[in-house]
């Protein structure tokens, strides 16, 4: 157990074994109650409350004691591969986890590993862990922080198809003391977590995160808009991450490799004739210009910044990329059904602004207009569609 006595920022006691069953008891309860939330009770008065990144966000309204949020979308990925992006067994896996994926939260660290993966059970996961997230207008509302028990594990439905899931329930930790000093007001999360299930097109998942928090503080519905639309990002920012670990995976040329003697000096794709030092891509090896390739930024296999690399791939090998799994390199998405869920070349290309960094340094008059646009906003426009729980409710009978 790596994290047994890790002293991070907080001094963790040697848990008994009774604590421990205490704490793995309690996550099953919220892993358990998580998924019967998402898979069994459509009917719960959702809202539609915003649209962002390609993540349909819905609020649960009249919720007097909390705020509850869903998020709905789709990703290309294994549950293999999601279940290694979330393995928090070490502090270099929490970091990259943070810098590469989640732009809201500030900090994160694994307090204590309750199980290990193992052979039989290569996708459970417990651990004790604290997060800080950071606030959509930190001059306004502080950071605030969270002590949890997150559960991970995979699961069958009757129809066979898979699924895995995360979930975090807030404890009490009298080991970790509030960190009002440094500006976080603690929050509490009730099974806020993730569900991915195996749709019926190869590689792709069903998304759906449950957001079920209390702020213990108040805050503006403009305000709390912002903080969900960095949440919504995260999700989308999922794909690149996956992205990634495929590039990893895959045989990539020397960007010096070039064998330009035999072929012409303009993109193949847009025919754009390349005049000074042109481009390869790295995976196919064609000269393709800078308008129609991505540079990936790549942490190796390890995930550590030693290994850093940066690789230009044509949008045709990322396309490609992204049909593909990791586990089995040859198999490719049925194209012809999901072309839908596969982003055109042009939405691969798009190198979206880092959206929190702009939150951050919004200014008053900014803030104006969000309060303005919000008050003329008010009413949702999206229709909510929660046929996908019909789906699997009925697949579960
Ligand atoms: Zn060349
Ligand atoms: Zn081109
Ligand atoms: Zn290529």
């Amino acid at each position: 157990m790596a994290y047994q006595q890790h002293t991070g920022i907080f001094k963790i006691p040697q848990l008994t074994s009774e604590q421990e069953q205490e704490y793995l008891h309690l996550g099953e309860d919220s892993f358990q109650s998580l998924l019967e939330r998402v898979l069994n009770t459509p009917n719960i008065p959702w809202q539609a409350e915003d649209q962002y990144d390609g993540v349909s966000i819905f609020e649960e309204k009249h919720e007097p004691h909390h705020l509850s949020y869903r998020m709905i979308s789709k990703i290309n990925a294994t549950i293999e591969e999601l279940a290694r992006i979330h393995d928090f067994s070490s502090p270099a896996n929490c970091k990259c986890y943070v810098s590469e994926y989640a732009t809201d939260i500030i900090n994160m660290e694994t307090l204590h590993s309750f199980i290990e993966r193992t052979k039989e059970r290569p996708f459970r996961q417990a651990y004790l862990k604290w997060n800080a997230i950071r606030s959509p207008v930190p001059m306004i509302f502080c950071h605030r922080d969270f002590v949890y028990v997150e559960t991970q594990d995979e699961f069958e439905l009757n129809s066979g198809l898979r699924g895995w899931a995360f979930a975090q329930r807030s404890i009490k930790a009298p080991f970790a003391p509030k960190l009002y000093d440094f500006g976080y007001a603690r929050g509490e999360l009730l099974d806020t977590g993730c569900v991915y299930l195996e749709t019926e097109i190869p590689g792709v998942l069903d998304v759906i995160y449950c957001l079920r928090i209390n702020f213990n503080g108040s805050m503006p519905s403009w305000a709390r808009r912002i903080g969900l639309r960095a949440r919504a990002r995260g999700l989308d920012l999922m794909n690149d991450r996956v992205h990634r670990l495929r590039l990893c995976s895959q045989h990539l040329r020397s960007p010096e490799s070039c064998d330009c003697k035999t072929t012409t000096n303009s993109c193949f794709i847009c025919q754009k004739l390349q005049h000074f030092k042109h481009k390869h891509c790295q995976s196919c090896g064609k000269v393709v210009c800078a308008g129609c390739s991505r540079t990936w930024k790549l942490h190796g296999t390890e995930d550590t910044e030693e290994n850093l690399q940066f690789v230009c791939v044509c949008i045709a090998c990322s396309l490609a990329i992204r049909g593909r799994t990791t586990s089995d390199p040859d198999r490719v998405t049925q194209r012809s059904s999901s072309a839908h869920l596969i982003p055109t070349m042009k939405e691969v290309l798009v190198e979206r602004p880092n959206s929190f960094e702009m939150m951050n340094t919004i200014t008053t008059a900014e803030l104006a207009t969000l309060q303005e646009s919000n008050e003329l906003n008010d009413e949702p426009s999206l229709g909510l569609d929660l046929s996908y729980v019909e789906v699997y409710r009925s697949r579960r009978r």
